[in-house]
C-alpha cells in the first residue's frame, strides 16, 4: 500500500473505507475576466486514489487551494439544481449498489420534489411526469419510453414488496440525471450563457465609449 492514506466515502463500493493516494497531479488552468476578457489563469490540483476495499479508482480535483470534490465517480448534482433535491439525490447515490430497492424508494422522492417545484397538477407521479413532458420542461419520447417511470410507479405503489435489480437502479439513475439536466442544468447553462456574452458585450461598449470621448 502506498504511504499516503486518506479515509474517504467511497461511491463505488458505499463504503467509508482507506483509499490509497497514488498520484497527485499539479496544473494550471486558465479562466476569463468578463468583464476586460483578461485571462486568469488558476492552480489546480488532481488526486488519483484507489479504494483499498474495492480496488477502484478514483479522482478528485482541487481548484485554487480549496477542498478538493470528488470528480469520479460523479455523486453530486449540479449547483443549479434546488438544494432540498440534490440532498435527496446525495442519500440515494449512497445505497445505490448497495440496496436497489432503497434507492429507487429515495430516487421517487427525489422525482416528487421534482415536480412539486415544477408546479405540477396531476395526482400520481407518472402522470406528474407526463405533465412535464406536455409542458415542454423534458422530451415526450423520453416518458413514453420509459419502462423506468412505470417501474417508479410500481415502486410507490407497493414499497416494501417491490424488488428492484441493480440493473433497474442503474436505469433509474441515467433517467433522473437525465430529468435534472432537462430541468435544470441546461436552462441553467444558457442563461449564464447569454449573460457572459451580453456583460462582454456591454463592458467593450463603455471601452469603447471612453476612447471617444
Ligand atoms: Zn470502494
Amino acid at each position: 500500500m502506498p504511504d499516503k492514506t486518506i479515509i474517504n466515502f467511497c461511491p463505488h463500493c458505499c463504503n467509508r473505507a482507506t483509499q490509497s493516494i497514488l498520484h497527485e497531479q499539479k496544473y494550471i488552468d486558465i479562466g476569463w475576466n468578463f468583464y476586460d476578457g483578461h485571462e486568469h489563469p488558476f492552480d489546480g490540483i488532481y488526486i488519483v486514489t484507489r479504494c483499498e476495499t474495492c480496488k477502484q479508482i478514483l479522482l478528485y480535483n482541487s481548484i485554487d487551494g480549496d477542498e478538493p470534490s470528488l470528480a469520479f465517480p460523479e455523486i453530486s448534482l449540479d449547483d443549479s439544481v434546488p438544494e432540498h433535491i440534490s440532498k435527496i439525490y446525495e442519500e440515494a447515490i449512497r445505497i445505490k449498489n448497495i440496496a436497489p430497492n432503497a434507492f429507487a424508494v429515495q430516487i421517487r422522492k427525489g422525482l416528487e420534489a421534482i415536480c412539486k417545484d415544477r408546479g405540477t397538477k396531476k395526482k400520481y407521479l407518472t402522470e406528474q411526469i407526463k405533465e412535464l413532458a406536455e409542458k415542454g420542461e423534458i422530451p415526450s419520447n423520453l416518458v413514453e419510453a420509459s419502462d423506468v417511470v412505470r417501474l417508479i410507479g410500481n415502486i410507490g405503489a407497493h414499497a416494501n414488496n417491490q424488488e428492484v435489480h441493480p440493473m433497474q437502479a442503474f436505469a433509474i439513475n441515467d433517467f433522473f440525471k437525465m430529468l435534472i439536466e432537462y430541468i435544470y442544468v441546461s436552462p441553467d447553462r444558457m442563461m449564464q450563457f447569454k449573460a457572459s456574452l451580453g456583460k462582454y458585450k456591454k463592458s467593450q461598449e463603455n471601452l469603447t465609449n471612453k476612447d471617444r470621448s
